[in-house]
């Protein structure tokens, strides 16, 4: 028998010790493998919109979701001010069930695995999204998430040339400097008009808590595919309005999307697609060559579903995991007082 009080975590460092063994652009392209599945099977999901605990300077969330079969939630946190005090923008950590028991069977780091899902998100939908021949991308914003967007891209869509700009050049410099030696061709630049020449792809992934304007409208040319990562909260948001009016609208979950993504300058009824019928093949993607694709990314649920459903098949081949004392597990299951009690004399 299975011993159920014992849970596989998977620290900061086996999680690092996963991806550097697997290698992190298979990590993503399997993910996104994982996500495409859980799309496919989207109806039998439990969903919800996160639950956001909101302050002046970050917003605290939980995401839950369950398949009938399993059970995952993550807590995640975005805080843009925190880089400044030397502290990540995004910290997370997830938990995997099993419904039938109710019993966890994973525990384990999420910001690591936060960056890997959601770049392989992005790469998913741009797969279904992007133009034809799309080997160019603007990355703006060259933060924490920046070189798992480039790298996924890579992977999942053949993207070669990657064009980089960030208000701050000392994280374009990071960034340039951690994706050379991966076979990307990367160009550092100094405005975001600059990074977007030539780019068939524009992924956006700023952090600053407010409605800001990475891109306005007369920086977008028809056909291009935008991939917006960092407006994800109330009153956060990049992309000019007049942008959307003119975009196909791809969405996660509508009920989530529609309060925190770049759509929240929208009307409530406005149009939008969700993805999963995209993948399904229940309505149509790109459409044609002169169309503007937007997929309007918050990161829901069952992308983290997906990806704890990932690490914990990894586990049963691979030995990233330390065995965590987490549930409370009398042999007598009504006798939890007296399991202290034993302690207690054992102790004594
Ligand atoms: P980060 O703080 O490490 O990096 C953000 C970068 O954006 C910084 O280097 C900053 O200098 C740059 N920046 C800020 N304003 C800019 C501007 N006007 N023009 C160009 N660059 C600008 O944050 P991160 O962890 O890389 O996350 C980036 C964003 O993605 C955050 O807003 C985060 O909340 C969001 N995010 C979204 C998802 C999702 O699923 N959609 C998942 C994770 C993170």
């Amino acid at each position: 028998m299975k011993d159920l009080n014992i849970v596989p975590f998977v620290s900061v460092d086996n999680m690092m010790k996963l991806v550097l063994h697997l290698g992190p652009e298979r990590v993503m392209t399997e993910i996104a493998g994982y996500i495409e599945a859980d799309f496919r099977r989207w109806e039998l999901f439990d969903k919800t919109p996160r639950v956001a605990s909101h302050s002046d300077v970050g917003v605290i969330e939980l995401m839950p979701t369950s398949d009938g079969e399993m059970y995952g939630f993550k807590y995640v946190n975005g805080h843009p001010k925190n880089t400044k005090e030397g502290l990540q923008t995004v910290t997370a950590f997830g938990l995997l069930a099993e419904v039938d028991t109710g019993y966890p069977i994973l525990l384990t780091e999420m910001t690591i695995l936060t960056a890997l899902r959601t770049a392989a998100m992005s790469a998913l939908a741009a797969k279904y999204l992007a133009p034809d021949g799309a080997t160019t991308m603007a990355m703006i914003g060259n933060g924490a998430q920046a070189e798992f967007q480039a790298l996924a891209f890579k992977a999942i869509c053949g993207v070669t040339h990657v064009r980089l700009y960030d208000i701050d050049p000392a994280a374009t410099a990071k960034c340039a400097r951690n994706l050379a030696g991966f076979g990307l061709n990367v160009t550092s630049c100094r405005s975001a008009e600059e990074a977007m020449e030539g780019a068939g792809i524009i992924t956006t992934c700023t952090a600053d808590k407010q409605l800001a304007t990475i891109l306005t409208d007369n920086m977008i040319g028809s056909g291009v595919h935008i991939n917006a990562v960092g407006g994800d909260c109330p009153g956060k948001t990049e992309l000019h309005r007049d942008i959307l009016l003119r975009s196909s609208i791809f969405v996660e979950y509508p009920p989530q999307t529609r309060i925190e993504g770049e759509i929240q300058q929208l009307a409530p009824d406005h149009p939008v697609i969700e993805f999963w019928q995209v993948i399904t093949g229940a309505t149509t993607g790109r459409t044609d060559a002169r169309q503007i694709t937007l997929f309007d990314s918050v990161g829901f649920a069952i992308e983290d579903f997906s990806a704890l459903r990932y690490i914990h098949d990894q586990l049963k081949t691979l030995p990233y995991s330390q065995p965590l004392d987490m549930i409370a597990d009398p042999d007598d299951p009504r006798d939890l007082y007296g399991m202290l009690l034993r302690a207690k004399a054992k102790a004594a």
